[in-house]
């Protein structure tokens, strides 16, 4: 039977920045990627806002915290390195009356204690700088950026190719036996079901974790969190856009995402989302939620973009993508920090699970991955 050292479950984001790294660390040992899909980041990896994110909203200690500071930092750094297309445009994060300041002040503090700091604009600024925006004050986060998510991706699969590691697309993990130290897992695969040994298994599977956990028959069922489904909808706005920034409202109190905000992506192309629909299943189709069809989300966009673009043209708005959160919070708890679990929490030697991996995985994926080789 074929032998790896390394099997790493899902060629997302996240599960190429651990074959990349890992690549870098254990530079001897065999390490396979496996992807159910014929191409890699085909599921959430390319579906969000392709925002580098500064670090400003999540708890203090938090692991989002700390991975999105560091992450964003390494980030910066690769696509230097490596000509991956990204802008470091910055964004606003408005207030639009008086009654939001001591929001933006809090978020001001809480930014600060993640080591982000936020220039505060009063109205004067807010309007030299963007006029369009109605807003009353507004933050500025000068690291907040955008980035070729796919070039990015693309990228690291080359190098961790380039280091030895064997991509195989089209392969699905179906389930892992645990005997003598180590792994038997089987694959499906367009020629069958494909048997081989491996000694970590390390599993990537975003929207799909908790199922495939739940495959790995030597893990206790207690460790596998109940995770949630949280969609995401994204409206293009046609013609040039009338922003150079990213321009976000202020988040509601135990927000499931960020308010539906402005983002550009490398081209200028202007788009507005993601809102949030928890769902019961995988479905990237537009609406699904009780009264939520094209036209009825375009109104709920609408109303919300006007707050701080008023002279939004509504007729411009066209329906673009969806994205689907992996969340561990339902609708009306708070959000959780993302899950990552190794031997001393499930006592499975050799596995490392990841769950939750929502926003901020982007931007932290090579902060994420560093902290599970420190787990392996
Ligand atoms: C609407 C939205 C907006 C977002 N915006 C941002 C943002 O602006 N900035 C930011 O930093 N983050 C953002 N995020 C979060 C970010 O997109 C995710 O954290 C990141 O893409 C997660 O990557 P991943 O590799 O864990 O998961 P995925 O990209 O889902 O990859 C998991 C991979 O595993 C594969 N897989 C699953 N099961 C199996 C199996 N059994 N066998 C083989 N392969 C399998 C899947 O096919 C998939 O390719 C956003 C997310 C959403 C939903």
């Amino acid at each position: 039977m074929e032998h790896f050292d390394y099997c790493i479950i899902g060629a997302g984001v996240v599960g190429l920045a651990v074959a990349y790294k890992l690549s870098q660390t254990a530079k001897n040992a065999s390490i396979l990627l496996i992807e159910k899909h014929p191409h890699f980041g085909s599921e959430t990896s390319s579906r969000n806002s392709e925002v580098i994110h500064a670090g400003i909203y999540y708890p203090a200690n938090s692991l989002k915290a700390a991975l999105c500071t560091q992450g964003k930092n390494q980030l910066y750094d690769f696509c230097q390195q490596y000509a991956v297309p990204h802008r470091a445009l910055g964004k606003l994060i408005v207030a639009h009356s008086p009654q939001e300041l001591p929001a933006l002040e809090q978020l001001q503090q809480k930014a600060a204690s993640n080591g982000v700091l936020l220039e505060f604009l009063d109205q004067k600024a807010c309007y030299q700088k963007e006029p369009s925006v109605n807003a009353h004050a507004a933050l500025l986060s000068a690291t907040t950026g955008i980035i070729d998510s796919h070039s990015y991706m693309q990228t690291l699969l080359t190098l961790a190719q380039q280091n030895d590691v064997l991509y195989s697309p089209n392969t699905q993990f179906l389930q892992a036996t645990e005997t003598a130290n180590r792994f038997v897992v089987s694959l499906g695969t367009g020629d069958g079901i494909y048997k081989l040994a491996c000694n970590n298994i390390i599993n990537c599977a975003g929207l799909h974790a908790t199922t495939v956990a739940s495959n790995i028959d030597s893990l206790a069922a207690v460790h596998i969190p109940q995770h949630y489904y949280c969609k995401g909808h994204y409206f293009g706005y046609q013609g040039q856009s009338p922003f150079s920034h990213l321009i976000y409202p202020l988040p509601n109190k135990n927000t499931s995402g960020l308010g539906i905000h402005a983002t550009l992506d490398l081209a200028g192309q202007l788009r507005f989302g993601p809102d949030t629909q928890y769902i019961d299943d995988i479905d990237y189709t537009i609406g699904l939620a009780a009264n939520s069809s094209e036209g009825i989300l375009k109104q709920r966009f609408s109303q919300s973009i006007k707050r701080y673009f008023p002279s939004l043209q509504a007729e411009k708005l066209h329906y673009s993508y969806s994205g689907i959160r992996p969340k561990l919070s339902s609708e009306n708890q708070a959000a959780k920090d993302f899950v990552i679990q190794d031997c001393n929490q499930h006592q499975v030697k050799g596995l490392i699970n990841l769950f939750g991996i929502e926003s901020p995985g982007l931007t932290a994926s090579l902060a994420i991955a560093d902290y599970v080789i420190e787990r392996i």
